[in-house]
């Protein structure tokens, strides 16, 4: 699959699953919402009920009131018996609710002395004939009316009718009030209602499953009209309204206090119905279907425009990225190539301390510590080079990039191994700079020249010993002679010279031949350069004459030494000619004399040395 492709799909998905997130929290937001919604409607419905209700048992309230301000019906206590007038005053008033089951009076004494009856609802009333009428005096309503003062009523349970002392299916209600003849109680008036159309109106909603309940939730109504009054109607272990709706998830249930009865404490339970529920859901499931048709639709397009210019910059990504690589394989090719050779590349930063931002491997043959102890800093390179070269390499870095070069190549210096090892290095260095001309680092090409040092001190020796001798020859003792004179004149060091010369040499050639001559000036040689210091020089000036160069030292302490010398030669006795003497030139370098002209005095002291008779000592003058 193409980088576009996918590109494509990952749009696609991404715009599907935020217009699907999106949708989830709104249909969240609304299901919230309904709720919130959904038990405020209950509540208002409640209400409506509890009103109905109120108004329902209001009416048979002032039905009683009119029978107990009826002067009709006070007439029958002044006459002191029950008037016929009064009867059909019970019967016209229970005619005009056809909900009214009975309307009595019952005396003090619980016996019914008016009954007005409706058979059923809705059903015409009769007057009950006398003989059907009964006392009533243990019956609790009766008893609790009678209980209760001038204008006061009284609300039975929301029950089961009972008749004859049986319990009938009717729903029935009861609103009593005693009622007193000038001030004085004479028994009660009681109406009883059929409740069952009104409990019918209360159950029948589309939108809640509805139920009324007693205080103990035991269930007298609902919707589905099943086990109502469970609790009269004789089952023994009557269940809880929760048992029966098996509720799992109460949120849903709206619960509220029905205030219509002191005793019973009805409480109205509402539960949105399934079918409510579903029409909700699927509402919900189609706007979600839209919403995900609709992103789609909008998502093919986007994704399509928006995966073209990525993908083009990919292409040029990847490219370039190659390009990357395949210069980098040419660059680890170039660097194994240090890695495998002798010859050491350093990458140094320009800070203070040269910190190393890449060396080959090859630095471990060179200076002994691995490739990670320079890019870790753990050693810096400038600790490497030696001291005395140090201030040299340091100078000439300075005036390469004060003279803004691109190349220079060091004097060739020495560094210190980690096993203290000195080594010569020929380091070349390239000073990289950034287009402001900044230098960014330096590059240095490290060649260890040791070997190739080792062989030019060894020819730089060579050519200073004498061949016969094997002490300096003329040209050390030349440089010694001009390195002694810059330090007269530099740090006004002394330093003095002697001449020594072997007397009537020419006599022993010609005696002996060449060849113990050679060997004579081979003992002579060595005679000196034995009887000297070590910071003094003694090498063959010409023929059988020797110059020995004593720094730091005075005309007296050499005039000193050449005495000594003179002495010791007088005393030794050389090979094959035994004992032979040789004189002495001493002079001293002074303020206004070159060195040719120092050598020249010592040359005419010696001189005058032989002219006095040889084997001495003559001290050229100071002048
Ligand atoms: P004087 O006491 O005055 O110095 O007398 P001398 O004979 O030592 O001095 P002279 O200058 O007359 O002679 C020096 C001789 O040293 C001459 C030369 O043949 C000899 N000579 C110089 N170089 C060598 C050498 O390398 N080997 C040998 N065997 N003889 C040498
Ligand atoms: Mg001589
Ligand atoms: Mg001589």
């Amino acid at each position: 699959m193409s980088f576009r492709v996918k590109l494509f799909f990952i749009f696609l998905v991404y715009g599907l699953l935020l217009a699907l997130a999106t949708e989830l929290v709104i249909v969240k937001i609304n299901f919230e919402f309904l709720k919130k919604e959904s038990s405020k409607t209950a509540l208002l419905y409640v209400n409506e009920l509890q009103k109905n209700f109120e108004s329902h048992i209001n009416d048979s309230k002032v039905k009683l009131k009119v029978i107990r301000e009826s002067k009709i019906f006070a007439k029958n206590f002044k006459d002191k018996g029950i008037n016929e007038f009064s009867k059909a005053l019970f019967l016209d008033i229970a005619k005009t609710s056809p909900d009214i089951m009975q309307l009595r009076y019952i005396d003090k004494d619980g016996n019914e002395l008016i009954c007005v009856q409706r058979d059923d609802f809705k059903q015409d009333a009769y007057i009950l004939d006398e003989k059907y009428l009964q006392n009533k005096a243990q019956r609790y309503y009766f008893k609790e009316i009678l209980q209760l003062n001038d204008g006061e009523y009284w609300l039975s349970n929301l029950d089961l009718n009972v008749d004859e002392g049986k319990i009938t299916q009717e729903p029935v209600i009861r609103i009593g009030t005693p009622y007193y003849y000038h001030g004085e109680k004479q028994g009660i008036l009681i109406i009883n209602i059929f409740m069952q159309d009104f409990l019918n109106s209360i159950t029948s909603n589309d939108t809640y499953n509805v139920y009324l309940v007693d205080s103990d939730n035991y269930m007298l109504v609902n919707s589905s009209h099943k086990n109502e009054w469970n609790r009269y109607l004789g089952e023994k272990n009557p269940k809880d309204v929760k048992e029966f709706l098996n509720l799992k998830n109460t949120n849903d249930v709206y619960s509220f206090s029905f205030k219509i009865i002191n005793h019973q404490k009805l409480k109205i339970i509402l539960i949105p119905k399934e079918q409510h529920i579903t029409v909700l859901t699927r509402e919900n499931f189609y706007e979600l279907l839209w919403v995900i048709l609709i992103a789609l639709a909008l998502s093919l397009p986007l994704s399509y425009v928006m995966s073209i210019l990525p993908a083009k910059l990919k292409a040029k990504v990847d490219i370039l990225n190659k390009q990357l690589e395949n210069e980098a394989k040419e660059k680890d090719v170039l660097l194994s190539l240090f890695d495998l050779s002798d010859a050491v590349l350093f990458k140094w930063n320009n800070d203070e301390n040269w910190s190393v931002s890449f060396v080959s491997k090859s630095v471990e043959n060179l200076l002994g510590y691995p490739q990670e102890d320079f890019i870790t800093n753990k050693i810096v390179y400038a600790n490497c080079i030696h001291h005395d070269d140090l201030q040299q390499v340091q100078k000439e870095v300075e005036g390469a990039i004060n003279s803004n070069v691109y190349f220079f190549e060091h004097q060739p210096y020495r560094v210190v191994t980690k096993d203290k090892k000195i080594k010569w290095i020929l380091d070349s260095t390239v000073i990289v700079r950034n287009t402001h001309n900044e230098i960014v680092n330096f590059v240095g090409y490290l060649t260890d020249i040791t070997d190739l040092k080792e062989k030019e001190f060894e020819l730089k020796n060579l050519a200073r010993v004498d061949q016969l001798t094997k002490i300096n020859n003329r040209l050390f003792l030349d440089e010694m002679l001009m390195s002694q004179y810059y330090r007269f004149n530099r740090y006004a060091e002394k330093c003095s010279v002697i001449l020594a010369d072997i007397d009537h040499f020419k006599s022993i050639n010609d005696q002996y031949g060449h060849l113990v001559g050679d060997k004579i000036l081979v003992e002579f040689a060595a005679l000196m350069q034995n009887s000297i210091r070590k910071d003094d020089y003694v090498g063959r000036w010409g023929g059988e004459e020797f110059l020995i160069i004593l720094p730091h030292t005075n005309i007296k302490q050499a005039t000193f030494l050449a005495e000594k010398l003179c002495n010791i030669v007088a005393k030794y006795q050389f090979s094959t000619v035994g004992h032979l003497t040789a004189s002495f030139g001493v002079a001293t370098i002074v303020h206004g004399m070159n060195i040719e002209q120092c050598i020249d005095k010592a040359d005419d002291a010696l001189y005058a040395a032989k002219e006095a008779g040889r084997n001495m000592v003559k001290v050229a003058k100071q002048s």
